[in-house]
């Protein structure tokens, strides 16, 4: 029995949160396992899994409950969650059990921190469940603190700052947005504190990042909640080059107009180019819109803007008139091919985290532009304690104006610090590089996982 066991490969199914900041970084693991040996196949909505192209991953559809169009169709955050618990819980089960008499019987499920319920699928199927935490670190270390009680809302202050171990002092402007208004979005702020309620019975935990980068952040809080860092969870070319052709997540949620972009920043001279981009989720509203734009034009320096289609009515009228051959504006492209470009000199970003790690991976100086979510933690980090960046600030109507674009670009472009920026990009990008390299902190937590599950993938399979 046991031998048989040993020749079996083991089999890691991987569930995202279904939108392009999480299938990104769980989609890159499930290739990352792959190339260790093991079987990977990412499990994913009926809406999304037409977008999965990834060498060496199967891919099988799991419902949310709106088989047509996802999140879109289920109208709130409250529904879709709640929705995604009954068809996914039910439908992974599926899965799983699909392939329970084949020659590679489902050994552990790695699902998106979002979904603690996944945990008790893998459970009553009697195999492994790890956890996927695609924020940072420090993101993480505020929430699982506020689950457990050791940190309460509302939260104390002392001088304007507050105090969490392992952190930096925090401003609340460079809390996450749950934090810093409540009231605005509970069902994503119950969704953080509920990621940790099945932590403690997880098999692992893993976290999109790296012992270099968050080394304080993760080990504050490691015997509560002993995150392993994988990551950066990005592309193999764009750091360690040991899988192969990998460029590309291998998601797109939209057409990426790569070769349109390759050929424009072909024509410009090395780093003269700000590429801009606010992700796949926000929406800026018209007045910021419209700063941003005049901004960049007024800097002089030429851009490529990411303005998905549902954005495209914000730009002001004639913008593309006033800017001509200075700029693009795609509705989607390869952002790491952009970032690794030679021409690329500057990344204006909301600082999503995968946006954060692939500049940091790419040694690009930042622009941070926070409006959700974690992304004014990470712009924080970027600018305070990485040092590849600067934050405009905010006019008491929270816009970021044009004069204040123009000056933040200037300064990482070609002010007083931008060689300071350009010498910290470099370093967290060969520091990126090390820890997903051969040897490095982050490929020996994978390496202890996959030979965990080679060699004891059928301890896993016994039902609690
Ligand atoms: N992205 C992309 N093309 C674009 C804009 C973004 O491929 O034109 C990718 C980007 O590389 C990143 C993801 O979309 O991996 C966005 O994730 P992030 O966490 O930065 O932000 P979110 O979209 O979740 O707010």
């Amino acid at each position: 029995m046991k031998m048989e066991a040993e020749q079996r490969r083991a089999h890691v199914v991987v569930l995202p949160y279904p939108s392009q900041g999480h299938i990104n970084p769980l989609l890159q693991f499930a290739k990352r396992l792959a190339s260790k040996g093991l079987k990977a196949t990412l499990a994913t909505t009926h809406y999304t899994v037409k977008s999965i192209h990834a060498p060496n991953v199967g891919v099988e559809p799991i419902s949310d409950g709106f088989d047509e169009k996802g999140f879109a169709q289920a109208g709130s955050e409250v529904v879709f969650l709640k929705s995604f618990e009954e068809h996914g819980s039910r439908t992974l089960s599926e899965v799983i059990e699909k392939y329970s008499s084949t020659d590679a019987p489902v050994t552990c499920v790695v699902y998106d921190s979002f979904f603690p319920w996944a945990l008790n699928v893998a459970k009553q199927h009697g195999i492994f469940g790890a956890a996927f935490f695609t924020n940072s670190i420090a993101n993480s270390n505020i929430f699982y603190r506020l689950h457990c009680g050791l940190l309460k809302l509302p939260l104390e202050f002392h001088d304007e700052e507050l105090l969490v171990p392992g952190l930096p002092p925090l401003n609340s402007r460079d809390l996450p947005s749950f934090l810093q208004s409540p009231g605005t979005y509970p069902a994503y702020l119950a969704m953080k504190l509920r990621q940790f309620t099945n932590t403690d019975k997880a098999d692992w935990i893993f976290g999109n990042s790296f012992e270099a980068l968050e080394y304080e952040e993760a080990k504050s809080i490691s015997d509560l909640w002993p995150a392993k860092l994988i990551g950066p969870m990005v592309p193999s070319a764009y750091l360690d080059c040991r899988i192969d052709k990998d460029n590309t997540y291998g998601a797109s949620l939209w057409k990426p107009l790569n070769i349109e972009c390759a050929n424009w920043l072909e024509t410009k001279p090395p780093k003269s180019v700000v590429y801009v981009s606010f992700g796949s989720m926000i929406s800026l509203t018209a007045e910021q819109m419209e700063e941003i734009a005049w901004g960049l034009k007024e800097s002089g320096f030429p851009f490529l803007w990411v303005v998905r289609p549902s954005e495209l009515d914000k730009l002001p009228q004639g913008f593309g008139e006033f800017v001509q051959e200075k700029v693009m504006i795609a509705t989607w492209c390869n952002q790491l091919e952009v970032l690794a470009h030679r021409a690329t000199g500057c990344f204006m970003t909301h600082c999503g985290w995968n946006s954060t790690l692939e500049g940091l991976s790419a040694g690009v100086p930042m622009v941070g532009v926070p409006r959700f979510a974690d992304q004014f933690t990470n712009a924080k980090y970027v600018e305070e304690i990485w040092g590849v960046g600067v934050r405009p600030k905010e006019d008491e109507e929270g816009v970021v104006r044009r004069e204040e674009v123009v000056k933040c670009l200037n300064e990482v472009m070609r002010g007083d610090r931008s060689d300071e920026i350009e010498r910290n990009g470099r370093k967290w990008m060969e520091l990126a590089k090390e820890a997903i390299s051969e040897g490095g902190s982050s490929d020996r937590c994978i390496n202890e996982f996959v030979e965990h599950l080679a060699s004891h993938g059928e301890e896993g399979r016994q039902v609690d």
